[in-house]
């Protein structure tokens, strides 16, 4: 998740979702110049996975928000989209790269 990203869009009031705006709100870290989250490791792994905010939670954030407007399976593959384009322009190792056919229904 590029956070820096999500931060600015919600201090700019372009989160019109109330339950996503109440995760961003409670997401404890701050973005790195980068954009990356500041407990990324030097392996790209979370340091807090077990322990992650609501936010970085996909099953939680599609219960809480992304049900009322999507089925699981786009919403998935969405996901992996985003990440996928954040892995290409950050030129990270290819093996990163999720396939988002793996969601197809
Ligand atoms: S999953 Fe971990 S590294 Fe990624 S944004 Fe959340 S806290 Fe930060």
């Amino acid at each position: 998740m590029n956070v820096s990203s999500v931060l600015n869009r919600a201090k700019e009031g372009k989160i019109d979702d109330p339950d996503l705006k109440k995760a961003i709100d409670a997401f404890p870290y701050k973005a790195m110049e980068n954009g990356s989250c500041e407990m990324l490791d030097d392996n790209g792994k979370c340091k807090v996975y077990d322990n992650r905010p609501e936010l970085c939670n996909t099953d939680v954030m599609f219960e809480k928000v992304w049900s009322k407007k999507m089925s699981k399976s786009d919403y998935f593959k969405e996901s992996a989209r985003a990440c996928n384009n954040m892995i290409k322009y950050s030129e990270l190792p290819k093996e990163f790269l999720i396939d988002e056919k793996q969601f197809d229904e």
